[in-house]
Order: structure tokens, then sequence, then C-alpha cells
């Protein structure tokens, strides 16, 4: 159980019913298809839809209670007594309600935010805390204004440590989350390009991912990107900490050494680490765990073993077999150009495979610098690659900017035809790295090429 009705009468005055009964909930939901035991019915208004017309569904499904608007009618086939909780506007009602909710459990709160690296980060965070305290965290990527306070309604009353993840597109967004879950410990992983169609340069970004110190606890800490002269700024500030590989920051990361299955490096210049993860970004996000499991004194042992044993989260850097003993790295899971560059720069940097290919297609949502930027990430790419196939219109700037400068060089116009081109070059010793922006669905190639 996650609270009672009366809880509900606590945050929202306005209500009927037998509301003062004591009557469990379970789980808060905004979907009304969900079956459900006991649970609190919010219907949320979009564009295209209105779900408040669905409360037939969510109380045939399993709904107890409902938040509903108060300039709505009621249907009339709720039961005398059903709990009912008036509010201006459902979404603010189910945002006001988790700060409620967080205030009343407590737990220590981590809020992660950042262009590139916050699901990583997450995940980092949440399993080495989740080695000694009862954790709870983001599921994937619900990380905006409907997921935040869904993950933290979803957490159970006994959890110890909340992790959020928190992601935005525009101005404001970021400072919302933050009020919402006032986080003790607050992350920004780093700046990069992603959505600065809306925030109009990385200084933009830099500024959006700052109002994460709106939420922040007054005696908070904040870890920041120290390697990132965009948030230097934050650095006058006594509650924030830099991390990263440059050593004037509080916490560094050196030694570090890249194997085919981890990557081992020294922290603060003192503590061996083996993650098993690739890449220096990830480096950094380990870097992120460790400082804020310092924080909570967990034991050294226990973050140790969980950075050497991570389970992660599909389409990251995954590594795969593929057809005829091939190695495939699906990170189809998204791109920005930082994230394009930092994965490129991994796969340059692996030791063991006889031919490396890149297949890499469209970074959306880069406005008008979409053309540089696709050109900034061919500049990232080295002589260590010896194919470079793209797909889309904007990915085709790779390789034209590439041609003649590689073994093979190809842009093809469908998924399909740079398939057929690829089959045959899968071979053992042959590595691939796939990656582009999730609207590319470069997946649906590995039916083709993964492993039968
Ligand atoms: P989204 O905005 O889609 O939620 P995210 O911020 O959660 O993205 P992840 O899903 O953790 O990011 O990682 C996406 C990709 O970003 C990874 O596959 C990796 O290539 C790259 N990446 C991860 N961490 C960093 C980092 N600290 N700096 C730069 N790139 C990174
Ligand atoms: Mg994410």
């Amino acid at each position: 159980m996650l609270f009672t009705t009366e809880f509900l009468a606590d945050v929202f005055d306005d209500c009927k019913g037998a509301v003062q009964d004591g009557i469990e909930i379970n789980e808060v939901i905004t979907d009304s298809r969900r079956q459900s035991h006991k649970s609190l019915f919010i219907p949320l208004v979009g564009e295209s839809f209105d779900g408040h017309d669905f409360l037939k569904g969510a109380f045939d499904n399993g709904a107890v209670a409902i938040l509903w608007a108060k300039d709505r009618e009621l249907p009339e086939f709720l039961p005398a007594g059903f709990p009912v909780f008036y509010v201006d506007d459902t979404l603010e009602g189910l945002q006001l309600l988790a700060r409620e909710y967080r205030k009343r459990i407590n737990p220590t709160v981590i809020g992660i935010t950042g262009s590139n690296g916050k699901t990583t980060t997450k995940d980092l965070v949440g399993t080495v805390t989740g080695s000694y305290y009862r954790t709870h965290r983001t599921k994937g990527n619900l990380n905006n204004h409907i997921g935040v306070p869904l993950t933290i309604l979803s957490m159970p009353p006994q959890t110890e440590v909340l992790v959020l993840e928190m992601g935005m597109s525009g101005f404001g967004e970021i400072e919302l989350l933050s009020k919402i879950a006032e986080p003790d410990y607050a992350v920004i992983t780093n700046i990069g390009e992603s959505h600065i169609e809306y925030l109009g340069s990385r200084e933009g970004i830099a500024q959006a991912k700052s109002e994460i110190l709106a939420g922040l606890k007054s005696d908070g800490r904040l870890f920041i990107d120290g390697d990132e002269a965009l948030l230097s700024p934050l650095k006058q500030r006594e509650d924030v900490i830099g991390c990263g590989f440059q050593p004037h920051n509080q916490i560094t990361a050196d030694h570090i050494r890249m194997y085919s299955d981890k990557t081992t490096f020294q922290f603060n210049g003192q503590i061996a680490y083996e993650l098993n993860m690739l890449g220096e970004h990830n480096v950094k996000n380990a870097l992120f765990a460790i400082a804020i499991a310092n924080q909570l004194g967990i034991p050294e042992q226990y973050i140790k073993s969980s950075l050497s044993d991570l389970e992660l989260t599909g389409m990251r850097f995954e590594f795969m077999s593929g057809r005829n003993h091939s190695t495939i790295i699906n990170d189809a899971y998204n791109a920005s150009p930082t994230s394009m560059k930092a994965s490129i720069n991994v796969v340059q940097q692996l030791a063991g495979y006889q031919r490396k290919v890149l297949v890499l297609g469209d970074i959306f949502e880069l406005g008008e610098q979409a053309s540089a930027l696709h050109r900034q990430v061919a500049a990232a790419i080295n002589q260590e690659i010896d194919v470079l196939f793209t797909v889309g219109s904007n990915a085709r700037e790779i390789s034209d900017a590439k041609q003649n400068e590689l073994r093979l060089v190809q842009h093809f116009d469908s998924l399909d035809d740079l398939t057929t081109a690829l089959l045959p070059l899968l071979e053992d010793g042959t590595l691939v790295l796939l990656k582009a922006s999730r609207g590319m669905k470069l997946e649906t190639m590995l039916k083709d090429i993964a492993k039968q």
C-alpha cells in the first residue's frame, strides 16, 4: 500500500465520498487501460485525448479513487461514497501529490539531469545505492513532467534512496521537476547539443540544466561535469562539486585503461575501480555514482562489486554476437552529436578487431546546426575505422566529409540497402557499431545481422 484516502484528503481539501474510511491505494495510474488493484486514477488531458472520458475503463480495471477536474461533469455510474478529489488541473494535481508523497516518505533523493548519460548514470547510481539501501529508481526513461511524478508515486513506503532521471526539452522544465523532487543530491552529467533547437545554444542548455539547483535541499550537493567550461560558473558555489578527468576537479579519474569487456580507473588517485562498461564517458558517469555513494556512507566493497557487475539497460552500447562470428555494438537507443562522438571514440580505441564498421544514421532535433554538427561527428572519425555506412539525409554529411579518407565509405537511401551491403562484411574479427537517433530505428537491422 502507498497510502490511504485520508492522505489524499490532506493534500486535496476539495473532495467527496468516503474519504475518511481509510481506503487503501496501492498504485497511482494515468492509463485507464491498465489493470490495477486498488488504484488512484488521475485522468490527464492531452492534445488529442482527455483521460476524463475513460473513467469507466479505469473503474472497471480497479480504480478505487480518482482525481477529477472541477469543470468536468462526473459520470453517474460511480457508486455512492466513491472517493473523488477535485482539482483545477489534473496534471498539477499529479505533480502536487508527488511532491507531498516525497515529503512524507522522505528518502534521500538523487536527481540526475544532463544532455547525455542520464539513464546510464541513474542506473549506475541506483545499482550502487541499491547494494546497501532500499533503493527505488526511474524505470527506463520516464524522465519528464509526468514520468517523474509517477516514478515518485510508485516508490514503496520503505524506500531509503530514490534515484530520479530528469529530462527536458526547454527552459523551466528541470526547475519544475527539481521543485517536485527536492533532491538531496543532484548531478549534471554533461552539456551536449541535445534540444539545441529549443534552447538556442550550448550556453542555453547549460542554463537549463542548472535549474536543478532550484529544488536542491539547502544542505544538498550538486555534482557536475567539472571538465565542461560552460558549467564552471557553478563552481563558485560551495555546494557544487566538479567531477572529471582534469586535475583541477575535486573528484577525478585517471589511469584509465580500456579492455574489451571492462574499463579500469583510479578514483582520486587512490582507489582502483573496475567498471564492466566501456568508454571514458562511462568512467565519468561512474565517478558520480562513487561520489554519491561516499556521501551516503556506502562501504567501498559494496561500491566496487556493484560497478564491476552491472546489469545494463538495453540498446546502450550493448555488445551482441553478430552473424558469422562478428561482433555488434547496439547503441541504437538514441544519439546526440556528443554521444555519437563518444561511442565512435570507444570503437576506435578497442583493440583486437581486424575490421571496424560504423553504421550511423541521422541525429534529430538539431535545427539549423544539423549540418555543422553532423560534420563535427565526421571529424571525430579516424583511420582506425575501416568502413563507414550512413543512412538518412543528415547523416549523408558524415559520409560526404569522409569520402576517400577511409577504406570504404558509402551512403544508403534505405536501411535495407545498407543491410545488404553490410552482410558480406560480417565475419570473425569484424566489429559493427549501430548509432542514430531513436526515430531511425537502426535496431531493426538486427533481425538480419545478429547471430540467429
Ligand atoms: P535520453 O535523453 O535519451 O534520456 P540519456 O541522457 O538518458 O538520454 P543515456 O541513455 O544514458 O543518456 O546514454 C545515451 C548515450 O549517450 C550512450 O549510449 C552514450 O553513447 C552517450 N553517453 C553516456 N554518458 C555520456 C557522457 N557522460 N558524456 C557523453 N556521452 C555520454
Ligand atoms: Mg535517458
